[in-house]
C-alpha cells in the first residue's frame, strides 16, 4: 500500500482545516468542474475493481480515497451531512433486514 508522504503537505503553520480545504476547492474550481473530476474519479474506481476481477495490479484503495474526497465536496454542495448519514443509515438498516429474511444475519 501506498502511504501519503508528509513532505508533500505545504509548509504553513496556520492550517486550514479539511473542510476549509473541500470548501475551497469546490468555490475555486467551481461545483461543474468538481462534479466532472467525481465523475473521473468514480470511473477510475470501477477501472480499478475491474483490474482486481482480472487479477491485475489495482490501486483500490488510492481510488477509493479519490472518490471519498471528491464525494465529500458533493455532500457539501448539494445537501447535508446529516441528510446523507439518515440516508446511509436507514439504508444500513434495510441490509440488515434484508439478511435477516435470508437467513444470513
Ligand atoms: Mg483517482
Amino acid at each position: 500500500m501506498i502511504s501519503p508522504s508528509p513532505k508533500y503537505l505545504p509548509p504553513s503553520l496556520e492550517r486550514p482545516t479539511k473542510t476549509e480545504i473541500l470548501k475551497k476547492a469546490i468555490e475555486h474550481f467551481g461545483i461543474d468542474n468538481q462534479i466532472d473530476v467525481a465523475i473521473e474519479e468514480m470511473s477510475a474506481l470501477t477501472q480499478a475493481l475491474i483490474h482486481y476481477k482480472r487479477g491485475r495490479t489495482a490501486n483500490i484503495e488510492e481510488e477509493i480515497a479519490d472518490v471519498y474526497v471528491m464525494l465529500q465536496q458533493i455532500e457539501m454542495f448539494f445537501g447535508s451531512q446529516y441528510a446523507v448519514d439518515t440516508f446511509r443509515e436507514y439504508k444500513i438498516e434495510r441490509l440488515a433486514l434484508l439478511l435477516k429474511k435470508e437467513g444470513a444475519l
